[in-house]
């Protein structure tokens, strides 16, 4: 089934769906000029940059996600995360010269024809257990008083399992081991994959002391914190702690 995705900014065009949210079909909007294509699965979606037009609702994407079902956000994801790409890619990083689309994947250079691909940046995150009890925190960068996960950036040279215990150290002071992949996440804010991670606390006392972390703690499923909303990885990832118990 084909898709418009309007953009504006940083938010996308929704039209009412009963309580939730869906993208529009192209036929609601004949006037969008697409700025490209692309497919995910069986469904086919055009992005065009303008206003939403009368009758629809332009929103965030992080705000509208509960209420999306699952593949509206990742077709709404996946487009948003191209646009990003789209607009900040527009000259060629060798030679200076405009790069134009080339494929429904890629651009390409109009003068030295290099051929370049969107960038993601991998990102960890983890639980951790201790006992019966898990390591929830706050970030500085959280905007909303819920408590997440451990989470940070690859860095170039290190292996997945190696940025797992270095951003612990780094962030907790904490040492952990048994560190098992648990799942990944696209994560459009604006190019990360999240990739998801389960660890457990071999040592250490807990201290925030890079500044990263604000607050934070050991918790046991009885006694909780405000959790990250579904369907990000951080929740998946503490709901299978809590029913695995
Ligand atoms: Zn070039």
């Amino acid at each position: 089934m084909d898709r418009l995705i309007i953009i504006e900014g940083a938010t996308l065009a929704f039209a009412e769906c009963g309580e939730n949210l869906r993208l529009p079909g192209p036929e609601e909007c004949p006037e969008a000029r697409a700025a490209f294509s692309f497919t995910r699965g069986c469904h086919s979606c055009k992005v065009a940059y303008m206003a939403a037009p009368a009758g629809m609702t332009s929103l965030g994407l992080r705000e509208v996600w509960p209420r999306l079902d699952s593949e509206e956000y990742a077709l709404a994801a996946k487009g948003l995360e191209l646009a990003n790409w789209d607009r900040s890619s527009r000259f060629c990083p060798r030679c200076g010269a405009p790069v134009r689309w080339h494929s429904p994947i890629s651009k390409m250079c109009e003068n030295c024809s290099h051929e370049y691909f969107p960038q993601l940046s991998p990102a960890i995150i983890v639980l951790i257990r201790r006992g019966d009890e898990a390591l929830l925190v706050h970030a500085r960068t959280f905007t909303r008083p819920f408590f997440g996960l451990v989470a940070g950036f690859v860095e170039t040279g290190e292996t997945l399992e190696e940025c797992v215990e270095r951003e612990v150290m780094e962030e907790t002071s904490l040492r952990i081991k048994n560190v098992r992949y648990a799942g990944s996440q696209a994560w459009p804010y604006p190019s990360n994959l999240m990739i998801g991670f389960t660890a457990d606390y071999a040592g250490g006392e807990l201290r925030f002391a890079d500044g990263e972390l604000t607050e934070g703690g050991f918790f046991d499923r009885e006694h909780l914190p405000p959790l990250p909303t579904p369907p990000s990885i951080a929740r998946r990832l503490i709901d299978e702690w809590i029913s695995n118990f």
